[in-house]
């Protein structure tokens, strides 16, 4: 017998032992650790009330009948702002047209609960009636604008750096209540990287020390 085959049982049971306690603990931590979210949602969306979500005072202690006439269930657009609603630390909008009130409260209460919150948006759609753009800048948060002839036309939101909201939706009233539109939620690093640097690209570009205020196409009318 070669010197040291004789130990191998027993190091085949220890080593046995061993892969079964880290599969264990493999196992134990997936269960722990809450799956990435993935989620479709499909445009338009019935108007439903967003108060509960945005935490607006109601007539009454929640759970309560609201009494707008808006229906109080699930929708696209209550999921899209849950979505939005769970930034802790930083949200990044990336957005061609941006007019709907309630994504813009939304988007007010996390820069009032401390999330840095940045926006890309196209010069040519910002000044639009019923921007929210106005609103947002008011409120103390960062906006860039884009300051070519082609369209900044992404539709897409970074959430904590970990989840990417993109699809076709503006958010527009219109296009929420109106068009036939998809949004795909993903906490997928192999999305959200490439999202996210050229989110910094556009944010580096679209910097107002760069503005250099020669009209473009879009501004002349
Ligand atoms: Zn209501």
């Amino acid at each position: 017998m070669r010197p040291g085959l004789e130990a191998l049982p027993g190091r085949w049971a220890g080593g046995a032992a061993l892969a079964l306690g880290l599969a264990l603990l493999v196992r134990g931590w997936r269960r722990r650790r809450p799956a990435p979210r993935r989620e479709v949602l499909f445009f338009p969306s019935p108007a439903t009330c967003p108060a509960a979500l945005l935490g607006e005072p109601g007539p009454a202690p929640c759970p309560c009948p609201c009494p707008c006439p808006l229906p109080h269930g699930d929708s696209p657009l209550a999921r899209l702002l849950r979505r939005l609603l769970s930034a802790r630390r930083s949200l990044e909008l990336c957005l061609f047209a941006f007019s709907s009130p309630p994504l813009g409260r939304a988007v007010q209460l996390l820069h009032r609960r401390g999330v840095r919150v940045r926006l890309v948006t196209d010069s040519g759609s910002m000044g639009l009636t019923g921007s929210q753009i106005g609103r947002l800048r008011q409120a103390g948060i960062q906006v860039r604008h884009d300051q070519e002839s082609g369209y900044m036309h992404h539709k897409f939101a970074i959430v904590d750096k970990k989840m990417l909201i993109t699809g076709s939706l503006n958010w527009t009233t219109q296009a929420i209540q109106s068009n036939r539109e998809n949004v795909l939620i993903v906490e997928d690093a192999e999305y959200v990287e490439p999202f996210l640097a050229e989110f910094e690209r556009m944010w580096e570009e679209y910097n107002p020390a760069n503005y250099t205020f020669f009209p473009n196409k879009k501004e002349q009318k």
